[in-house]
Order: structure tokens, then sequence, then C-alpha cells
């Protein structure tokens, strides 16, 4: 898999962060995406999140 935050690739063994997304489309009515992230990346996501500098 790949993380969606820094687009490195990983194994799925490690410390990782997953999200599942859905999409609401007409065209699309399986859209549901998976995420993954680095626990690192998706940290360092979320402390932006709540601390905007
Ligand atoms: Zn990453």
């Amino acid at each position: 898999m790949h993380c969606a935050i820094c687009g490195a690739r990983f194994e799925g063994d490690i410390d990782h962060v997953r999200v599942e997304a859905e999409h609401i489309r007409t065209s699309d009515p399986n859209g549901v995406r998976e995420y993954a992230f680095h626990a690192e990346c998706w940290d360092r996501l979320s402390e932006g999140w709540m601390d905007p500098a």
C-alpha cells in the first residue's frame, strides 16, 4: 500500500492508520475508498489540523 500523505510505499506490518472514505456518487455506487497513512504522517497531519501555524 502507499501512504496517502507522503506517497511512499510501505508494508502493512508497520504502524499505520487506515481511513475509509465513502464517496457518494450516483455513477459510482461502490465508491468506498480506503486510505492508508504512516502513523508518523498521520500524527503530523493531525497536529497540523489542531494547531495551524
Ligand atoms: Zn507517509
